[in-house]
């Protein structure tokens, strides 16, 4: 990607999705986001297996719902879409299931809106996922999500990065709208004990929430329990919140399994009863 005549994207600050994009290979990110991601690479390498394993949970928690029979998705912070988007997942076992994308990324929104071009059942929206409310009002949500029926609700890598205020009023309105067979599917970063081990860590998780605060996007890393409490209101199904690797694997060779904490997230999804 280039960096010209690029009216609403800030090329001179790294951004979460673009670095986002850079840890899993993709090529819509900037010389500002590969500096930012090389310079946490190299005191947190994990990083990249911790984007590999948490995109294969999300593929992971959108297949189970699929079986659940959830056909309607809502996807905040969906990022840079690479290959097996929660559309392509869904709508490969059902074409008929709506998916709507939101990010307040104008990199991730121009790639998405690129992808879904001609698909009737998918669409992005350019938000910031704090003000939900005018999200769940907004034509195209109202157009593909029928919140009378099951809905899955995904916060895939996302969560972190918004403020405690922000998580609470999201939260609060998907527990109102969600009616008894949705799921909420969440992965977050942690600096819980479980992953805070040894200095070499903690110094990473400090690096890293600097590199983030030059971003618009700064890191809100929450304990275990913290992020547990999100999904009151929902029943976890088994195996509860679990590092994002263990969360349901479907082989030996799924990313993360030799040394899951290392990736420094959990993954759960919870049921509305
Ligand atoms: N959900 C995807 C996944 O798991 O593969 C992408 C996760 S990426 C790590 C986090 C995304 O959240 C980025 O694309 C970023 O732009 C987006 N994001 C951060 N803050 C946001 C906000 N307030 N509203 C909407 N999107 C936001």
């Amino acid at each position: 990607m280039t960096e010209s005549n690029l009216p609403d994207i800030d090329t001179t600050r790294p951004s979460a999705a673009r670095m986002y994009d850079y840890y899993l290979g993709g090529f819509h990110n900037f010389e500002v986001d590969r500096q930012a991601a090389d310079q946490l690479l190299k005191i947190y390498p994990q990083v990249r297996d911790s984007a590999v394993a948490n995109r294969a949970f999300m593929r992971r928690a959108v297949r189970f719902m699929v079986s659940q029979g959830i056909d309607q998705f809502l996807d905040l912070g969906s990022g840079i879409p690479t290959a097996g988007n929660v559309h392509e997942i869904a709508q490969a076992v059902n074409p008929d299931a709506r998916v709507v994308y939101v990010d307040i990324d104008p990199v991730a929104v121009a790639h998405g809106r690129a992808i879904l071009e001609g698909n009737e059942n998918a669409t992005v929206i350019q938000a910031d996922a704090r003000d939900i409310e005018q999200i769940i009002n907004h034509p195209d949500v109202q157009r593909l999500i029928d919140f009378s029926k099951p809905t899955g609700f995904l916060a895939v890598g996302f969560f972190y990065f918004v403020d405690d205020e922000g998580v609470k009023k999201i939260l609060e309105t998907f527990r109102s709208l969600a009616v008894s067979g949705s799921y909420l599917a969440i992965t977050h970063g942690s600096d819980d004990d479980e992953i805070i081990t040894n200095d070499r860590n903690r110094q990473a998780l400090d690096v890293a929430k600097k590199i983030y605060a030059r971003s618009p996007n700064p890191l809100y890393l929450r304990k275990k329990h913290e992020i547990e409490a999100m999904f009151e209101g929902w029943k976890l199904v088994e195996p509860g919140l679990v590092f994002v690797p263990l969360w349901r694997p479907e082989g030996e060779d799924d990313p993360g399994l030799d040394d899951p904490a290392a990736l420094g997230m959990y993954g759960g999804v919870g049921i509305k009863p």
